[in-house]
């Protein structure tokens, strides 16, 4: 059966949700092949086995931590020298993005970023993307070369299917070009919550929260939730929320399970960084917000007055 190279995301040995999603999607095309590098790269690859790895290609070379894209470009190449791919699959990020474009000119193939979904068809895999602020769907398929194709998070749900998942070490010449070296590493304040661009719930706030102090009823239900926090641009340019949570076209894509906006008019800016989230859920004090033109369910009302009693009634139900 053709075999389909899967770019792992890992730190220390924890593989990132969203590789396990491109387990799955790169199921439907053909076997998986996982690569994965960097420090603590062979403590993933049981749970890659258990995900539905075949073979998991590993190299733990100094030359990850220190060196940004160039090198996983390097190991890119000779993996795909190795396997001889029908696709590479990467999760989308920006460091991603430049990988598979680097990848796709020196292997002289077609490259798609930002997929929403992967699906086999005759010819190539048929890359689904949403362009346009979420307005359209594009599918499309690579013609020249193996297609490179990186993947958003939220595209597929992880599949636990156990594989044979044979480690083999993976040989890398590096020297591909010039790159970024690592001058420091300071480590980010963590939330406990999940990460806003690969959580399958995330709840936002907006202009309507009011303050800084508003996002405690929005911290309250994505907790009950399990979920991420986000926020608007307003309420992000106001100094009520870090950028990093934005959500919209200058700030992070998401596509969850479930996203809740609370106090969100739904501006295009915004609706293009949460529109392809499979289930919408607006609560806003103005029945004519343009939010409610895309939600699958809707509440006309306080913020203050319905989020308490959701979040009541989601964590009585859970006890
Ligand atoms: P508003 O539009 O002011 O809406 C607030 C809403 O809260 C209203 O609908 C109101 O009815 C409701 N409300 C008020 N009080 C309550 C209450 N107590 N209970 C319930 N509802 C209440 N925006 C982004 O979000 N992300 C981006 O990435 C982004 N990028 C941009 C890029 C450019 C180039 C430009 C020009 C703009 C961008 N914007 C972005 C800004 C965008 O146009 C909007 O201004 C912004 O999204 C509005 O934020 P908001 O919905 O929170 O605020």
């Amino acid at each position: 059966m053709a075999e389909v190279l899967v770019f792992v995301d890992q730190v220390d040995g924890v593989v990132r949700k969203p590789s396990l999603e491109l387990l799955a999607v790169a199921r439907r095309l053909g076997e998986p092949v996982a690569l994965v590098v960097g420090a603590g790269a062979g403590g993933a690859a049981g749970v890659l086995g258990g995900h539905g790895a075949v073979r998991v290609l590993v190299s733990e070379a100094a030359e990850f931590a220190e060196l940004l894209v160039v090198p996983k470009v390097d190991a890119l190449v000779a993996a795909v020298g190795v396997v001889s791919p029908v696709a590479v699959l990467l999760p989308s990020s920006g460091e991603n993005r430049e990988v598979a474009a680097r990848l796709g000119v020196r292997l002289g193939s077609g490259v798609l970023v930002d997929a929403v979904d992967v699906v086999a068809g005759e010819g190539g895999p048929v890359v689904v993307q949403s362009v346009f602020a979420a307005g359209f769907s594009v599918r499309s398929r690579v013609s020249r070369g193996v297609p490179v194709v990186t993947v958003k998070p939220n595209a597929a749900a992880v599949e636990e299917v156990a594989a044979a998942g044979a480690v083999e070490e993976l040989a890398v010449v590096f020297g591909g070009g010039p790159a970024a070296r690592v001058v420091s590493r300071e480590a980010r304040a963590v939330s406990g919550r999940p990460e806003l661009a690969e959580a399958a719930v995330v709840v936002s706030g907006g202009r309507g929260v009011g303050g800084a102090e508003g996002f405690g009823v929005v911290e309250a239900l994505a907790d009950a939730l399990g979920g991420a926090v986000g926020a608007s641009r307003a309420a992000v340019d106001a100094g009520w929320y870090p950028h990093a949570s934005q959500v919209g076209q200058t700030g992070k894509s998401v596509s969850p399970q479930l996203y809740v906006a609370n106090g969100i008019s739904g501006a295009i800016q915004h609706r293009a960084g949460m529109q392809t989230s499979k289930t919408i859920v607006a609560v806003n004090k103005d029945a004519e917000a343009p939010i409610f033109d895309l939600v699958d369910f809707g509440v006309v009302g306080d913020l203050f007055k319905v989020l308490p009693q959701l979040t009541e009634e989601i964590n009585h139900r859970k006890n």
